[in-house]
């Protein structure tokens, strides 16, 4: 029997665990469904990813408003990705920071990419009429943007570690708290995308530096807050393993039908239970078998190309 396209048969609600990390520190989680942070400044918020829609984003801060009543002046975004931005004017921030790069993939793709999430995750999609058009950032940096959290709390780093999961992932990064966000570039026990990725870079000097920042508690893009030295290590660690079993086996087949079918039965004993493995797989090995072939940047997803490649790989 073919497989339902993508995640458009997941249409089950996921439980959102909001979880205080450190205080003014917060993680919301959802079983998989992909997870967003705030930060609390002395007398300001920093949000960290907006959603799919302003209609989902809502439902977050109303939540987040049990705890805080400031203002939110900065909304920071990991990446490009729909799921990640389009809920961004329910924030009213002041200011909505991304990578430069982040930026010019949403002018070169964001229209598409767009399209191609709804159709591939439309629960996620909340009143989708309530998006009302591109997330473009209000500022962007190259290396690393620092907020000054206030009154004694700190900084907020947010940091560029190199190619990974895009062309333009951040980290959020607090120091003194030792606590990371770390967007798609890191997943704890949920399947990675890797279909905009940059699979060499992203699996060596991007998760050194991502590595080298010595957090204690990790929120990834996906999945469980990852907790003490040893969690952390242990999110990272699967993340860096399941790309290095997709480069070792899609790097070893002759066609991207052997490589997809290499690549799914290496993985699949390990991390097939994991939320949106299936979804993922044909697109990560496309990208990858893209990119050990000499294309150097990911091909635009459409929502046709999606399925093209889903109808050739995984059905
Ligand atoms: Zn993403």
């Amino acid at each position: 029997m073919a497989k339902p396209f993508a995640s458009s048969a997941d249409l089950g609600e996921k439980k959102q665990v909001l979880e205080v990390l450190a205080e003014g520190v917060y993680a919301l989680t959802a079983e998989g469904d992909p997870n967003v942070g705030a930060i609390e400044g002395e007398d300001f918020l920093v949000c960290f990813e907006a959603l799919a829609t302003p209609v989902a984003a809502r439902e977050w801060l109303s939540r987040l408003r049990e705890h805080t009543t400031k203002p939110i002046r900065y909304l920071v975004l990991s990446h490009y990705h729909a799921v990640r931005v389009l809920g961004a004017s329910a924030f009213g921030a002041d200011v909505i920071v991304t990578h430069e790069k982040t930026r010019e993939l949403i002018a070169e793709r964001g229209e598409q990419d767009w399209a191609s999430e709804y159709a591939r995750m439309p629960r996620l999609f909340r009143e989708p009429a309530s998006i009302p058009g591109l997330t473009w950032p209000t500022a962007t940096f190259s290396d690393r943007f620092t907020i000054d959290l206030g009154g004694g709390r700190g900084d907020l780093v947010l940091q560029y570690c190199g190619r990974g999961h895009t062309e333009g992932d951040l980290v959020a990064w607090l120091p003194r708290q030792r606590i990371l966000f770390a967007g798609d570039l890191v997943e704890s026990q949920a399947a990675l995308y890797t279909g905009d990725a940059f699979h060499r870079d992203w699996s060596s000097g991007t998760l050194d530096r991502v590595a080298s920042l010595g957090a204690q508690t990790l929120v990834g893009g996906r999945g469980a807050v990852a907790r003490g030295k040893e969690g952390v290590e242990s999110a990272i660690g699967q993340t860096r393993d399941f790309l290095a079993v997709m480069l070792r086996e899609t790097g070893a087949a002759g066609s991207l039908k052997e490589a997809f079918q290499r690549t799914h039965a290496a993985l699949e004993p390990r991390y097939g239970r994991w939320p949106i493995f299936e979804h993922c797989l044909p697109f990560n090995v496309s990208r990858l078998w893209d990119e050990l072939h000499g294309v150097e940047r990911p091909r635009v997803w459409t929502a046709e190309r999606d399925r093209q490649v889903w109808d050739e790989l995984q059905s």
